[in-house]
């Protein structure tokens, strides 16, 4: 056997799984090169452990407007292997899957570690050499081309190399930007990376008071002044250090990215559904109901018990108030209150609870059919490593399964 490999994959991912195996399944001779001691390390943390591993959207127009501006760079990846192509990889190979609220895919064992499996059986059926605990120092050139990847005193010769490293996100699984460093080295720009899909800090002491609450359907308005920066609607989740969860996370990268120009303000509207006088009408119906009680006995059926205290403090209404006396104008603070309430952000949590890492290896340099560098011929990226990223929901395993697709498929001769 020659000792030249066709492809040297640096990264177990995702990206670089699928890039090994669509490689090897062409014939082409693989070594996938990752720093942990086993596959799979941050595949088993996603999606609560059950691994969200795409987005059921079939409209591929659809799909790469979510991606914002990179998502004409997917276009050409997404149509060779989109969310169709995806489920059914992993269907073929004995993942059943489901579909949840709002396009999300999960096995329909609920269970990360089947996902991990099947990948490991791709890897094993079509001959990828593994080497864990792989420690890449650096890399050998000559006219232009990779040459060979050295780890150590050690030197793999290769005819192609492919980085999928990821980014910079829950370093605990391995990623620590290395992709980054190498691609500078090598000559690629690198857009400033930042934690994205990141929960966020808020000043407030009473957000601290609702840690562990979940919040269903609320709506979130992040403004700086009176300028709106975006809004979500969806569920959100109180911590000990501020809020988390869908909506946060997806309005996390605005926020941050707003956050150096001046003070951030979110406004949470607990009944975004009804409008004014229709929450007017709703609060009026429940104060006829529970007109003999007191106003802290009134809103059970309105706000989760958690909030009450919380909200009846803002409202500057007595607690011990009987709800037969709350003023008009008391009633319409309170109407006010619930669609208004405000938080200060105070910061990110950072990359060790970053879902994303934003940025990246800038996409002017790569060609979006094949993820090939257009500095060095015989480099590619794929994955978290690029200049991509998407909101929750599948969309971001989905481009490492697709662009690490689309350079295994480069051996396809
Ligand atoms: C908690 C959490 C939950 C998530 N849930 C979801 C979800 O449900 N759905 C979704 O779509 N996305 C989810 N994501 C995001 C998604 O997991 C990533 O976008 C995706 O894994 C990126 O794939 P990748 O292959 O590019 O990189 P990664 O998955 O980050 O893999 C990179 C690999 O490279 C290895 N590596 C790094 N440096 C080196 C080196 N120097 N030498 C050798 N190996 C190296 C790392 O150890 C790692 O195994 C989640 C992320 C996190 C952190």
């Amino acid at each position: 056997m020659s000792e030249i490999y066709d492809l040297v994959v640096i990264g177990g991912g995702p990206a670089g799984i699928m890039s090994a195996g669509i490689a090897g399944s062409h014939g082409a001779r693989v070594l996938l090169l990752e720093k942990n001691k086993d596959l799979g390390k941050k595949i088993l943390i996603t999606g609560k452990g059950r691994c969200n591993i795409t987005q059921a959207e079939f409209d591929l127009r659809k799909l790469v407007e979510t991606y914002g501006k990179t998502g004409k760079f997917l276009f050409s990846s997404f149509h060779r292997f989109g969310p169709r192509e995806i489920m059914d990889f992993f269907e073929n190979r004995g993942v059943e899957l489901k579909t949840e609220r709002g396009g999300r895919v999960f096995p329909v064992s609920d269970n990360a570690r089947d996902v991990v499996s099947a990948l490991k059986k791709f890897l094993k059926e079509n001959k990828v050499e593994i080497m864990y605990g792989a420690c890449v120092s650096g890399f050998e050139h000559e006219d232009g081309e990779i040459k060979a990847v050295k780890l150590g005193s050690k030197k793999i010769k290769t005819k192609n190399l492919l980085i999928a490293t990821g980014g910079l996100s829950y370093p605990v699984t391995g990623c620590t930007g290395d992709g980054f460093t190498w691609a500078k080295d090598l000559g690629h720009s690198v857009t400033e990376p930042a934690p994205a899909l990141v929960p966020l800090k808020i000043k407030e002491p009473w957000t601290k008071k609702l840690q562990g609450l979940t919040l269903k359907n609320v709506g979130l308005v992040a403004k700086q002044g009176k300028n709106k920066i975006t809004d979500r609607q969806g569920d959100m989740l109180f911590t000990h250090f501020g809020i988390t969860g869908p909506i946060v996370l997806d309005m996390s990268k605005e926020v941050i990215g707003a956050d150096k120009k001046g003070k951030i303000e979110l406004f949470l509207n607990l009944k975004p559904a009804l409008g004014r006088e229709q929450l007017d009408a709703r609060i009026q119906r429940d104060f006829k109901k529970y007109s003999n009680k007191v106003f802290k006995n009134a809103l059970g059926d309105l706000l989760a018990k958690k909030m009450i205290p919380i909200i009846i403090e803002q409202s500057g209404i007595d607690p011990e108030k009987k709800v037969n006396s709350i003023t008009k104008a008391e009633r319409l603070k309170f109407l006010e209150l619930i669609q208004n309430i405000k938080m200060t952000v105070t910061g990110n949590t950072g990359y060790i609870q970053a879902i994303v890492t934003s940025g990246g290896v800038s996409l002017k340099e790569i060609d979006p059919k094949t993820m090939r560098s257009k500095i060095i011929p015989n480099l590619y990226f794929a994955g978290e490593v690029l200049d991509i990223d998407g909101p929750t929901g599948g969309y971001n395993l989905h481009v490492a399964w697709s662009t690490g697709f689309s350079v295994g498929s480069q051996f396809n001769k």
